[in-house]
């Protein structure tokens, strides 16, 4: 008899251990996203996905600071960062907190996403930062037959729940060109995680033929599968992009990794934001 009452209070501790978490989840879903800007349709502009039909959400913040970032206006918000992107961009102007619903109702606006399910692209910044939070997005644009893919520098994994709605991880660690400390650009065994998932393609951004040895490094430490990597020319300018292309395309390919435009920037110079 006491062991029946053990199991009844063993039963009702677990299932209110669940509830519990249930109810928390549920909690952090209600959480708003905070936003940079939506745009599209548009193509992915870089990596494995280049040239793809798809939407852009762009969340703010970033855990770096890369000297030529092109989207510090997810995070240059302070003097001190100023001081690595040359402008201080304004805060209130540039983030956004939106539910996950009227996130679908914008994407929905820019094109009909409910009836012809495309890409999805959240990028930063560093999106994985609001892991939690971009959990009923996710799961909602499954419902939709839309596919998610997160563009992240792979210092941080994402939330499991995230995880099971995610298509497709676009991974760039960054460089020692990008300027951040070893220590908070490189984590070896978050890009090992990624490294063992097979949604991952991995895109690295470099200025000369040397950066190829450090990625040589990154790949073979962290267990990166050679033929998911791409090598991305780095160049704000078309012409930028094409120059350090030429410089580095066969000593890459010759490695067996592949290589990446930066298609918008070829496509739409003119242009710096939403292209
Ligand atoms: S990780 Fe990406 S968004 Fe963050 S600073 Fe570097 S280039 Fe910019």
């Amino acid at each position: 008899m006491q062991l029946v009452r053990l199991e009844h209070r063993l039963l009702g501790l677990s299932l209110g251990l669940v509830l519990t978490t249930e109810f928390q989840r549920l909690n952090t879903m209600s959480d708003t996203i905070d936003v940079n800007e939506i745009f599209g349709p548009t193509l992915q502009g870089e990596g494995s996905a280049a040239g793809q039909h798809c939407l852009f959400v762009r969340l703010a913040y970033c855990n770096l600071e890369c000297k030529w970032c092109d989207t510090a206006y997810t995070w240059a918000f302070t003097p001190d960062k100023a001081t690595v992107s040359n402008i201080q961009y304004d805060k209130e102007a540039n983030i956004h907190p939106m539910a996950a619903s009227d996130i679908v109702s914008e994407l929905e606006k820019l094109y009909p996403i409910m009836d012809r399910p495309t890409n999805i692209i959240i990028s930063g910044g560093e999106p994985l930062m609001q892991s939690r939070q971009l959990e009923p997005l996710v799961q909602a644009l499954d419902k939709l037959d839309c596919m998610v893919h997160i563009e992240t520098a792979g210092t941080l994994k994402p939330t499991e729940y995230l995880h099971q709605y995610v298509t497709q991880y676009n991974v760039s660690p960054k460089l020692s060109h990008s300027g951040n400390r070893t220590s908070k650009r490189f984590k070896p065994q978050v890009l090992q995680w990624f490294a063992s998932q097979s949604k991952s393609w991995f895109k690295f951004v470099v200025q000369e033929i040397g950066d190829l040895i450090e990625v040589d490094h990154i790949v073979q430490e962290c267990n990166i599968s050679i033929d998911r990597v791409m090598i991305m020319p780095e160049g704000i300018k078309p012409s930028d992009n094409l120059v350090v292309a030429r410089r580095v395309a066969r000593e890459a390919i010759n490695r067996g990794y592949g290589i990446s435009f930066r298609t918008h920037i070829l496509l739409w110079p003119e242009v710096d934001r939403g292209r």
